[in-house]
């Protein structure tokens, strides 16, 4: 059994939507970055390396990379799963955390862990997505960002 943790986060920024989990969020402004700046798949995707040292989301996917402008980060996320798979592991479990002052996730969080699941090729049940406030403290809390960390369980074989 392998543990992998990711973190990621991107600034906020006007004329973007805000796409967590693969899911539009309804917000003024959204993420910025190269991809649809999904910092929740992003952290996801991390982890997912991590668990078995395969380096990081940037080394795989480069953002120097004209294919990945624009892709939606479930894209990525199910080739980092392939990855994961080329070298016998199986992912067990996910539980993540985004960290936003606003807009309020609540409502949205199912929806963000039901895409996950099915886009990992789990039971909803093994995908856990939580959101936290920053309480007004530093970047994460003047709405400057959002931040997401992610730990996943991965079984290898042999
Ligand atoms: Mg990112």
């Amino acid at each position: 059994m392998r543990v992998g943790f990711g973190f990621d986060l991107h600034p906020l920024v006007t004329g973007r939507p805000l796409v967590l989990g693969g899911v539009t969020v309804p917000s003024e402004r959204g993420l910025g970055g190269h991809s649809d700046a999904d910092v929740l798949s992003h952290a996801v995707a991390e982890a997912l390396l991590g668990a078995l040292a395969l380096g990081d989301l940037g080394r795989h996917f480069p953002d120097t990379d004209p294919r990945w402008r624009g892709v939606s980060s479930l894209v990525l996320l199910s080739h980092v799963l392939e990855l994961v798979g080329a070298r016998g592991g199986a992912l067990v479990n996910v539980d993540a955390t985004v960290l936003a002052q606003a807009p309020r996730l609540a409502a949205q969080l199912g929806a963000m862990a039901a895409r996950l699941a099915e886009t990992l090729g789990l039971a909803p049940e093994r995908v856990s997505v939580k959101a936290k406030s920053p309480e007004g403290l530093g970047l994460l809390g003047r709405e400057e960002g959002i931040a997401a960390m992610a730990v996943v369980s991965v079984e290898v074989a042999g």
